[in-house]
């Protein structure tokens, strides 16, 4: 019997790309998506559970569901089940989920609906090599869309509980991605966002060495406008890797280098392989080409027993490199991982306190390097309606949709989502730039 079915994605942009791939085994297995919860039958809440506060809100969407009237059965899948199966199936475990399954046995979904919908209780981890779906269901506006190229993490960083949760680094082969990439071109995606957890290991489970390059090369033999890349390891960022990226057309002027610190001593004790040294020679290469390649980059703060020398470090760095778009994290101690046997932990106080600090100066640097834009003629690429604002807002190619600040626009004759536009700035709030579509000639 065909069933509605209503997804909530939480957590990354990884498990977005699982949830829209579950979404495709769903139809591909006769039943309805429904965008509304309140029109559900079953509910699949595909969950993140890297950080304490992540399980607290994928336990809070699991009672929220359930107190809906329509909703018959819950799935529980992602992360959550693959950090606490036991905890979740067992006894005294979550009975709000009919099913609790991990990412490995999405393509058994009609299989696991039906069981459910006799009343059985399925508990599924099959730890086999994820399939890729039919046809995902994109969730994103049409015109992008994640390819997730791999799943699990051998970096083993201290602080991190993914290795554990996800498992070893597995990529999925470049045939199996180019297909899934054509699928999405098929359904009207123009750029395409490459995430995984370490984006430049691709490959080297299944082919014996690093095949990033040839994936890439693979994707812009399609026609698509743009291939945008996430999550590269620094230290494994080539400079074949940044040649090409400032040599090929079709790959955003773009990377997403998450750095965690610029101490040695706090990075030696992440178990990250780079110095701050390496990480400002990787930085300068990058700017050394001349195609204006724009950095983003995640940083920690209050890491155990980091220091007021060892935090007036990152401030230096961050003052000197003067990134583009930097996001930063708050020390989360998070159960099994080595720095929470650490000692030296951070009290909450101290590490807000640097987190303002730090966040109070990449905001100043990147604001003024905004209002520099202004007065200039940008490509933008229209992505949506603000309504509050009353105004069209997009991209560029110096800016990953979703995660950086955006352009505002209005523009006097009629704008199509997803194609692109000249945009003059005129004025900038905070890190967003503001601007007006210049009219063509004639
Ligand atoms: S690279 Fe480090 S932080 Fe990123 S997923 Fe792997 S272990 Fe975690």
């Amino acid at each position: 019997m065909s069933m509605k079915i209503g997804a909530i994605s939480l957590g990354c942009d990884k498990n977005r790309v699982d949830t829209e791939r579950l979404l495709g085994f769903v139809l591909s297995s006769g039943h309805e998506i429904v965008n509304d919860i309140a029109e559900a039958d079953i509910v699949i809440i595909n969950t993140c559970a890297f950080l304490k506060s992540a399980v607290q809100e994928s336990l809070d969407t699991v009672f929220e569901v359930k107190s809906h009237e329509n909703v018959k059965h819950l799935i529980l899948a992602g992360c959550l089940p693959m950090r606490y199966l036991s905890e979740l199936s067992g006894e005294d475990g979550l009975h709000e989920a009919d099913a609790i399954i991990d990412n490995t046995c999405y393509d058994r979904i009609g299989e696991i609906i039906e069981d459910i919908c006799a009343g059985k209780r399925v508990v599924m981890t099959a730890k086999a090599q994820e399939k890729v779906s039919p046809s995902r269901v994109i969730t994103t506006p049409y015109h992008y869309a994640y390819l997730k190229v791999s799943d699990g993490c051998d970096n083993h960083c201290t602080f991190c509980a993914i290795p554990s949760i996800r498992g070893a680094y597995k990529s999925t082969p470049i045939e199996d991605l180019v297909r899934e990439a054509q699928d999405l071109i098929s359904q009207g995606v123009k750029e395409l966002i490459l995430v995984a957890q370490d984006l430049t290991r691709y490959g080297v489970d299944i082919y014996g060495e690093g095949k990033l390059l040839d994936l890439l090369r693979a994707l812009v033999a399609l026609p698509v406008e743009k291939v945008r890349l996430l999550y590269c390891y620094p230290d494994m960022c080539t400079n074949e890797l940044i040649d090409y990226i400032d040599s090929e057309p079709k790959i955003a002027k773009y990377i997403d280098i998450p750095m965690q610190h610029a101490s040695d001593s706090v990075l030696k004790r992440m178990n990250r392989r780079d110095t701050s040294r390496s990480l400002r020679e990787r930085i300068a290469y990058i700017r050394s080409k001349g195609s204006n390649i724009a950095i983003r980059s995640t940083f920690m703060l209050g890491f155990p027993q980091e220091s007021e020398e060892e935090f007036e470090e990152l401030m230096t760095f961050l003052r000197e490199e003067r990134l583009d778009n930097v996001g930063f994290f708050i020390y989360s101690k998070e159960e099994g991982t080595p720095a929470a046997r650490m000692k030296g932990q951070i009290a909450a106080g101290v590490k807000k306190e640097r987190y303002n600090r730090a966040v109070a100066l990449q905001s100043a640097i990147a604001e003024e390097k905004a209002k520099a834009a202004v007065g200039s003629v940008i490509t933008v690429t229209y992505d949506g309606i603000d309504y509050d604002k009353q105004s069209f807002y997009g991209h560029t190619e110096r800016q990953c949709p979703d995660v950086d600040a955006k352009v505002y626009f209005t523009s006097e004759d009629p704008v199509e989502i997803g194609e692109s536009y000249s945009v003059l700035v005129t004025k900038t709030k905070k890190l967003d730039l503001y601007g007006r579509v210049q009219r063509s000639e004639g």
